[in-house]
């Protein structure tokens, strides 16, 4: 039985009335009787379209937002399928190279999205049908199979594609078994329970939005509210109507454009205090995916008196450190300490590091690991040590409490110049201090003499004059060794993030010094 569909039944069960999804679209809210209801009849239509199809080619790639999302996914698993959630705000090709990759069975997509349909048929031989619409309908069937969750299911659970931050992205496998832990553990950490609500505005095909956001609430009987689109006016309003919601999850990027509306809107005005109530009345505000800047955090305290908390995971293994409910396990700059049931250490050169501050490699042990990179078995297996642990690619350092300080990933953010290491997050971490710097990006360049030499992209902030690079190096050189401090600049008006905040280091590269690769 699927721990998801055992949970929901007894939520449904415990209280009726009690809202699994409230749908900010559509403008209704849907119990867990009726998601587990509506997820039964698509079942029912998804087995009509498969056949009898073996278990482990029923991929199923789907395009939905909202509490259609949420049915298509449950009704995917209940139909032994391997649920592979598309990007909405992916352009075609890279749909058709999640799509060509995952090669699925079947392909569906809301009715929201048909005006990408033909594309889509055209670029992908897979089979391309509309959710709602014939035959997939699911509300005017009268023989609705009534939901059981021992219907056979699939070991596998979803295949998630990284952000594609370090190269073209991979889909990661992972089981139901793996999900189930991974959500269980946040639950442990972050108490989720039957009186938390949340509102969900992250991405529905990334790890952060769906195992943090979905299956951790609807497991745990939160309610979770499904907002598509983030939009910072919506969210400010939603938080002024103080007591109707609990959590919130979001990316740097999210916080930091929470920040200027709250500057440009309504600092001064008569919600000011309205607005700073009700932010400050949430039980939980998280932080991850990138690395949080501590102006965009400082700010955020200032507004709503709550201290981000902040936590650090990946495709591969879901969450795996974390700073603590209490105020005092929110630590600046560090993500915190292993969740429940995830082992963590630190490596180099094979060498497990025992000492505090040294830096190593992150890997990852436990039951919410991946179990691997679809149709990539070498990679899996490069990715993988001889004693089953996982290396994420991530430099960390320890300190004399346990809480881990990511210094970036060990491919981009590593600058080797010199004879020295420099950590790109904790450079930008620095220059981000200036007043003058909204947002920065430090890479590090091919160079004959150094190895390496760090240089740095960096936006400005509008209103303040822009430093020439001698300025801005005997700026920084007041408070980092003068080998840290980037000796190549470029000025920009934006720097490019993917949905999930990430900035794209090859790319920016590849951009501004092609010759530098
Ligand atoms: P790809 O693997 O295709 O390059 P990706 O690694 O960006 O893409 P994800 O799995 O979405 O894809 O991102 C995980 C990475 O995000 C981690 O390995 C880490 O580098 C970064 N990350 C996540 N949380 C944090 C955090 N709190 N602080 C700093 N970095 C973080
Ligand atoms: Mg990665």
């Amino acid at each position: 039985e699927l721990p998801i569909f055992v949970a929901a039944q007894q939520h449904a069960q415990n209280d009726p009335q009690r809202v699994a999804v409230v749908d900010s679209v559509k403008q209704q809210s849907f119990t867990f009787t009726q998601l587990l209801e509506d997820a039964a009849a698509l079942r029912k239509g998804i087995l009509e379209q498969l056949g009898l199809s073996d278990l482990n080619e029923r991929r199923i790639a789907f395009l939905a937002t909202g509490y259609d999302y949420v049915v298509t996914q449950w009704a995917t698993w209940a139909a032994g399928g391997i649920a592979v959630p598309l990007c909405t705000s992916h352009p075609v090709p890279e749909l058709l190279y999640v799509i060509e990759d995952s090669d699925p069975s079947l392909v569906i997509i809301h009715p929201a999205f048909e005006q990408i349909a033909p594309a889509l048929r055209k670029g992908c031989s897979a089979n391309v049908i509309f959710l709602g619409l014939d035959p997939l309908s699911r509300n005017d069937n009268p023989s609705l199979p009534s939901f059981s969750p021992s219907f056979p299911f699939n070991r596998r659970a979803l295949m998630i594609y990284t952000s594609g931050t370090t190269s073209r992205p991979k889909g990661c496998v992972t089981t139901h078994e793996n999900i189930t832990v991974q959500a269980t553990s946040l639950i442990k950490a972050w108490k989720y329970s039957a009186s938390d609500y949340l509102i969900h505005v992250l991405p529905l095909h990334h790890i952060h939005g769906i195992v943090n956001g979905l299956v951790a609430s609807l497991l745990s009987g939160t309610t979770v509210e499904m907002r598509p689109k983030f939009d910072p006016a919506e969210i400010w309003s939603r938080w002024q109507d103080r007591g109707s919601s609990t959590m919130f999850f979001a990316v740097p990027t999210i916080y930091s454009r929470l920040n200027d509306y709250f500057d440009a809107n309504i600092r001064g005005t008569d919600k000011e205090n309205a607005a700073r109530a009700g932010v400050q009345a949430l039980r939980l505000i998280v932080s991850g995916s990138a690395a949080l800047p501590t102006p965009i955090k400082a700010k955020f305290s200032e507004i709503s008196s709550q201290i981000l908390l902040e936590r650090y995971g990946m495709t591969e293994i879901g969450m795996a450190l974390s700073c603590g409910l209490e105020v005092e396990k929110r630590i600046d700059g560090s993500v915190g300490w292993p969740l429940p049931g995830v082992e963590v250490r630190l490596t180099k050169d094979g060498r497990v590091i025992e000492e505090d501050d040294e830096e190593g490699m992150i890997e990852i042990k436990g039951g919410n690991v991946f179990i691997e990179y679809w149709r990539r078995p070498e990679a899996t297996s490069s990715e993988f040590t001889s004693d089953g642990w996982f290396k994420t690619g991530d430099v960390a350092k320890r300190d004399t409490t346990g809480a881990y300080y990511i210094q970036g990933r060990a491919s981009v953010d590593i600058i080797k110049s010199g004879g020295y290491k420099v950590s790109a997050l904790e450079v930008e971490r620095k220059m981000l201090a200036l007043d003058s710097i909204q947002e920065v990006a430090v890479v590090g360049l091919a160079d004959q003499e150094w190895g390496q030499r760090v240089a740095a992209v960096v936006k400005f902030r509008e209103g303040s004059a822009p430093l020439e690079l001698p300025a801005l190096r005997a700026e920084l050189k007041h408070d980092m060794a003068a080998y840290k401090v980037p000796t190549m600049l470029k000025v920009v008006n934006s720097i490019e993030r993917n949905a999930m905040g990430k900035i794209n280091k090859k790319i920016l590269v590849q951009k501004y010094w092609p010759e530098k690769l």
